[in-house]
């Protein structure tokens, strides 16, 4: 590999985006996997919610056929009492009762069905919840094997990436070395370099570069953006247009 100034600064700033994208990746995993996680909880809680409601409804419905139950008891028991009724007065009194039970059973069956239906048709919330807490607990499982498998990967190549770096920082002559040091520290690798692009404009914030400045840079000196401060470096099929 040649030790020209440009080609290793090329080979520099490439690692170094490497390296960004490498570092990045690690670090969305965990973040990713919380999100998921935040789902899974979310998705629990609604569940949970659900069942509880579904409870709710059915223990109303049971309530409510007690109630229809017992008023059968009671029109049973008033007939029997009717059967043996000593007086008039006593036997149209039950009559009565049992004429006004039987009207209230007619209310209480119609509400105890309607209570039953409801319990029913809500419980179709239940697959669905159930179906959507399952989606996102596999997904968290999906993305949590993926990373788990490709952690040791981008780790192993980070490190191999920071060898390969640290082989080329060695090459910087000591100018240059001391601007990029300063700029690794202030707006770290990713931003350190940039290269020339379409003859005159840097690759980093696109601001036009002074022939000046290009000049220098082909004279082989350590020379910054004035825009974005990063170190400029040509690219290998540089063309010098001094118009
Ligand atoms: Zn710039």
């Amino acid at each position: 590999m040649s030790d020209d100034i440009r080609d290793t600064l090329e080979r520099i700033h490439l690692i170094q985006t490497r390296l960004y994208d490498l570092n990045g990746r690690l670090r969305r995993g965990p973040l990713v996997l919380k999100a998921q996680d935040g789902n899974i909880q979310k998705q629990s809680a609604n569940l949970a919610q659900i069942n509880e409601t579904y409870q709710k409804l059915k223990s109303e419905a049971k309530q409510k056929e007690l109630e229809v139950a017992a008023n059968d008891q009671a029109i049973a028991r008033r007939k029997t009492q009717l059967q043996e009724s000593k007086s008039n007065k006593e036997y149209q009194a039950l009559q009565m009762q049992i004429k006004a039970d039987e009207a209230a059973r007619s209310v209480l069956d119609d509400e105890a069905l309607e209570s039953i239906e409801k319990a029913e048709q809500y419980a179709v919330n239940i697959p669905v919840a159930e179906a959507e807490l399952k989606k996102v607990q596999e997904l968290y499982e999906r993305t949590k094997k993926k990373f788990l498998e490709e952690k040791p990967k981008i780790e192993a190549e980070i490190t191999q990436f920071q060898q390969l770096l640290q082989t080329e920082e060695a090459k910087l002559p000591r100018d240059f070395k001391e601007i990029y040091n300063r700029l690794i520290r202030s707006v770290g690798g990713n931003d350190a370099l940039a290269v020339v692009e379409n003859q005159k404009y840097c690759g980093g914030c696109n601001h036009q570069i002074p022939i000046n400045s290009l000049a220098q840079i082909l004279q082989k000196k350590p020379i910054t953006c004035s825009s974005c401060a990063r170190l400029l470096y040509i690219p290998n099929d540089f063309v010098f247009d001094k118009g």
